[in-house]
């Protein structure tokens, strides 16, 4: 389908593959956070934006080829000016928020105020207020663009489905019929895509690209921070530390790359989802490797029966020739 809506626009230019796959890609990073029934129109509209923004990349060649030796230095007042355009929408947005939104959001990202003091002072409960906190941030996102479009929304439905974009809610996506209103407004067409590309900047979740030791300190305090918003305390934030820094070097030692997904889980349960991923060799007996006192570092670290008895939940699959995927949950305690 993809290929047919390329097809359609650019005909058998040299980069329509590239764009197909372009478009693929976004879609593929996007399809966690939008609704089934959104793939398709959402791939439609994503489609669109990819083309739309060669043309501008192929205008803009064409203007500067006439400087291609320019030897001055990069405009640095541009930058500059950017910077403070930046600045004051951040600011234009926030203003946008309610007081109390604003002010909570603030003390925790400004002054690092902690989601349970948050909730001591207000009455609520961590989790409550990590809810909160990610509703704020989406809308942020969301005012946040529309200020750099200079435009209000033609419609009373565009900041409904904006938000629901924005939050990665699919069921709110689904309530306001996000998949049909993109199709028919262009500029929720145009600010899914900045919305959804966020990757790895979800609020909820953190991906790692594991290589070597500094990736294992960088995945270990990520699960840290992610945790510590849900209130875990400190003693099973550092159990939770300790067992990342175990699956991480399970593939620094042996797979040389790979990657650490840490995700909340904001659910009727609150808690910490961890998915260690590489293409290595594989583990040819998983039972074996699971066995205590199974060390694979001769004897050096805790290994993956370590990170085993550490987590709530663990489970491993691995295919010889083809990789290790290692999964692992664990529950923040009650009270
Ligand atoms: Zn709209």
């Amino acid at each position: 389908m993809v290929r047919r809506i390329v097809g359609a626009r650019v005909g058998s230019h040299p980069a329509a593959d590239d764009l197909v796959q372009e478009t693929l890609v976004r879609v593929l990073a996007a399809s966690a956070r939008i609704e089934p029934g959104m793939l398709e129109p959402y791939a439609i509209v994503t489609a669109r934006n990819v083309i739309a923004s060669m043309w501008r990349d192929d205008d803009r060649h064409k203007r500067n080829q006439h400087r291609v030796v320019d030897l001055r230095p990069p405009a640095a007042p541009d930058a500059q000016l950017l910077a403070s355009e930046e600045q004051s929408a951040v600011a234009q947005a926030l203003a946008r928020l309610s007081d109390r939104d604003r002010e909570a959001l603030l003390a925790h990202e400004v002054s690092g105020q902690d989601t349970r003091s948050l909730a001591s002072q207000t009455g609520s409960t961590a989790g409550a207020v990590a809810a909160q906190l990610n509703r704020t941030r989406a809308r942020l996102r969301v005012e946040y663009l529309l200020v750099l479009e200079q435009t209000e929304p033609p419609s009373d439905r565009c900041r409904p489905v904006l938000l629901a974009l924005s939050s990665g809610d699919r069921r709110r996506q689904r309530e306001v019929d996000a998949a049909r209103h993109m199709l028919e407004c262009q500029l929720c067409a145009r600010l899914s895509q900045p919305l959804m590309d966020r990757g790895q900047q979800r609020d909820d979740e953190v991906r790692i690209a594991i290589r070597t030791d500094a990736d294992i300190v960088a995945a270990r305090q990520a699960a840290r921070q992610l945790a510590a918003r849900l209130g875990f305390s400190r003693t099973d934030l550092t159990i939770l530390a300790t067992a990342v820094s175990e699956v991480a070097r399970n593939i620094v030692r042996f797979a040389s790359a790979g990657e650490v997904v840490i995700e909340l889980i904001d659910g009727p349960r609150q808690g910490v989802q961890i998915v260690a991923r590489d293409a290595g060799p594989g583990i040819p007996d998983v039972d074996l490797a699971l066995t205590d006192g199974y060390s694979t570092y001769d004897g050096l670290g805790l290994g993956l029966p370590g990170a085993r008895r550490l987590m709530d939940e663990f489970a491993v699959a691995s295919e010889p020739g083809r990789g290790t995927t290692v999964t692992m949950t664990k529950w923040r305690q009650e009270g």
